[in-house]
């Protein structure tokens, strides 16, 4: 078994718009040229939300 410095295997993410493969860490997305760090926080916002309203709605059934 050999050991090649650096060789560090690229990790990859899905872009949030095209769900292409992007390097971990790309600003652009370079299939459908996106700005991914914006992409992200505006997915991380979308599910904090959906996680909110799905709280206010256990709470409703809660009460009934
Ligand atoms: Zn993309």
């Amino acid at each position: 078994m050999t050991d090649i410095p650096g060789r560090v295997p690229p990790r990859l993410e899905l872009c949030p718009r095209c769900s292409e493969h992007i390097y971990a860490g790309t600003n652009l997305c370079p299939h459908c040229g996106g700005e991914v760090p914006a992409l992200l926080a505006a997915r991380e916002e979308a599910i904090a939300e959906a996680l909110d309203a799905l709280q206010r709605l256990e709470a409703a059934l809660a009460l009934s």
